[in-house]
Parts: C-alpha cells; sequence; structure tokens
C-alpha cells in the first residue's frame, strides 16, 4: 500500500506514520520530496490489519491500495481464464453457453416442453426457479421441492443441465442434490451466509449481481465463495437500478467487460431480468456477445402470456429458436462456437 503525506508535515509527524507502518507490521520504505513524503508499505494484508486506518492521523492524506482486494477473482492471481466443467459442458471457453428456461417452474408439462424446445434450439443448461424470491408474499412463490423434482425429471429426459436458484443458507443442501449450478439471486447477492453455505456445498455458483452493487462489491461477493474454497464461479450480469424506466433494469454491459478484463471468471448475461421486456432480449443478447460474455440465461416459457412470473420478458420457444438462429453469426464474429 502507499501512504500519502500532506505537504510540508513536520519531520517528526512523517516518522510517526513510519513508525506506525512497522507497528502494524508492513516495511516502510519512505519516499522523501523537496515538499511531500510518500511511504511504500510492503506487508501482507490477509495476516495484517488494513493501512486504511491510518488516514484517522491528520498528517495522513490518502493511503492508496496497489493490489486488488478481490485477490483470488483477479487477473493478477490466475491470468489464465477459468473454465468451468459443468458435466461436460464448459463454461468460459470457446464454447459460447445458452442457459435457457422458464422464470419459474409452474408444471411438468410447462418445463418440459421448455426443455425439449430449448435443447433443441441449441441450449445445454436448463434454467427454472423453484424456489423465486417476489417482491409481494402474495405472488406466486415457487414450488419448492415439488420443483426440484421437476428439474431433475427434466434432466433426466433431456441431458440438459440444470441451473436453479436456492433463497437461502437452509436450503442449500435440498438443492445442490439436484442443481447442477446454484443461483444466486440479486436480492441474495451479498447474504455473506449463504454465498458462503454454496460455496461449501461444492457445486459450481452462479452469482447475479445485485440491483445496487458496484463492480468491485460484485467481485468481493465472489470473493467470499473462492475464499470459502469453491473455485467454480461465474459471473451473471442482470441489470442494476436507475432513474431509467422503459426497462425494468439498466443491463450494465460495460460492467461485463470490465468483470472480463478483472478476473479470470466465466461472465454470463441474463438479458431477461436485464431489461424485462421481450421485445429487447435479441438485441442485448448480440451486446453480450459483442463485449465478451461466455454465454446467457435467457428465460424462456411455452406461453409467456400465461407465466405465473415475468410473463412480460419470457419468450416463447419460437421466438428463442430465432434468436439463437440469428446470434450464431455474431457469436462466430467473436471467435465463439455456438
Ligand atoms: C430470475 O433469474 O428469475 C431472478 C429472480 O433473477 P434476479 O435474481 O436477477 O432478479
Ligand atoms: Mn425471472
Amino acid at each position: 500500500m502507499i501512504v500519502v503525506i500532506r505537504p510540508h508535515a513536520p519531520a517528526e509527524k512523517v516518522e510517526q506514520v513510519i513508525r506506525e507502518i512497522t507497528e502494524l507490521g508492513y516495511t516502510p520504505s519512505p519516499i522523501r520530496g523537496e515538499f511531500q513524503t510518500v511511504v511504500a508499505a510492503i506487508g501482507d494484508e490477509t495476516t495484517h490489519a488494513s493501512l486504511e486506518s491510518l488516514t484517522a492521523l491528520p498528517q495522513v492524506e490518502r493511503v492508496l491500495r496497489v493490489q486488488k482486494r478481490y485477490k483470488l477473482a483477479s487477473r493478477e492471481s490466475r491470468p489464465e481464464r477459468t473454465v468451468i466443467d459443468v458435466g461436460g459442458v464448459k463454461i468460459g471457453g470457446d464454447e459460447f453457453v445458452l442457459m435457457a428456461g422458464p422464470c419459474s417452474v409452474e408444471s411438468e408439462e410447462q418445463l418440459m416442453s421448455t426443455a425439449h424446445a430449448v435443447k433443441a434450439a441449441g441450449a445445454t443448461i436448463l434454467r427454472g426457479g423453484a424456489y423465486k424470491p417476489r417482491t409481494s408474499p402474495y405472488e406466486f412463490q415457487g414450488l419448492g421441492p415439488e420443483g426440484l423434482k421437476l428439474l431433475a425429471a427434466a434432466r433426466e429426459a433431456t441431458g440438459l443441465r440444470i441451473i436453479t436458484e436456492v433463497l437461502g443458507e437452509h436450503d442449500v443442501e435440498l438443492v445442490a442434490a439436484t442443481a447442477d449450478i446454484l443461483q444466486i439471486g440479486a436480492r441474495n447477492a451479498q447474504n455473506f451466509q449463504l454465498l458462503i453455505a454454496c460455496a461449501r456445498s461444492g457445486k459450481p455458483v452462479l452469482l447475479k449481481r445485485g440491483m445496487s452493487m458496484r463492480v468491485e462489491e460484485w467481485l468481493l461477493a465472489a470473493e467470499y465463495i473462492l475464499a470459502h474454497g469453491n473455485p467454480n464461479v461465474i459471473l451473471c450480469e442482470r441489470g442494476i437500478r436507475t432513474f431509467e424506466n422503459y426497462t425494468r433494469n439498466t443491463l450494465d454491459l460495460a460492467a461485463v467487460a470490465i468483470a472480463k478484463q478483472e478476473t479470470h471468471l466465466p461472465v454470463i448475461v441474463d438479458p431477461s431480468q436485464g431489461c424485462g421486456r421481450a421485445d429487447l432480449v435479441k438485441v442485448l443478447c448480440r451486446g453480450a456477445v459483442a463485449v465478451g460474455a461466455d454465454g446467457l440465461l435467457v428465460e424462456v416459457h411455452p406461453n409467456p402470456a400465461e407465466a405465473l412470473s415475468d410473463g412480460q420478458q419470457q419468450l416463447d420457444p419460437e421466438a428463442f429458436a430465432g434468436l439463437v438462429g440469428e446470434l450464431r453469426p455474431f457469436a462466430n464474429a467473436a471467435s465463439r462456437r455456438l
């Protein structure tokens, strides 16, 4: 870290800072200028207190971090891309991965017909919420364990891998018994106990970005999972809250590019929650490909008008198949297999 001392600080105040740095367990290297001194402090922050508290001293102007706070997620810790193998489906490699399915698992007929349709269109992973985080307690809350059984049956019938959301720490074991990937939703993206419990399940974890999370906070949430021994983290951008109301959320494609630059983790885009409008999903998928996303999470329902959740943003199977066909040349232009 770099400790910047205010210009014209008296020598004894500079010495006090240097002493504090040593006492906190770091090795100080002062660089004394004509008016101002800066002190480089070398040491392991994971085992010593952060030097940021030194800003409490009036003679300290700023403390700057040299290393990223998300040590394990950062590209510096691992220059090569992380490729996650989910039962043969590789996420983060050359293939552009399609995860698709209904917002909520509603019935056997609904899930099976969607599963077969998305598979035929090129998806390799089936999405579907059995536990739903709904804004109102009076809205459909998901089928729970029954929904997990239907997901397992759909995997059996189609060979698709399963991604489904886990809402609470106490459900992790049950959901992990069925899911190939655990989804942590936007509303839970900083539920640190849940992140740790998912990490310990050993299953790959797809971490949505919280609706008001900065990129650094999102990457630090991923860091929780990595730091608790699970290297298989997939980041998912799903839009953030802004003042704009033509869309449900503002899909932040810049954040996708930044996450790809900053980390070695796969990054997926969810254009469905990202805009909340079926008519925009297709073009946003193209945007996702263009900024370097590793795949998509798209909501598909056999009859969106009758969906029990998020009908306004779900595609019917035909629209999804059309989307994939039209996306292929874009993916190939971006050197991704689809
Ligand atoms: C969903 O995928 O249906 C969902 C609830 O997503 P988010 O957590 O991004 O709102
Ligand atoms: Mn949804």
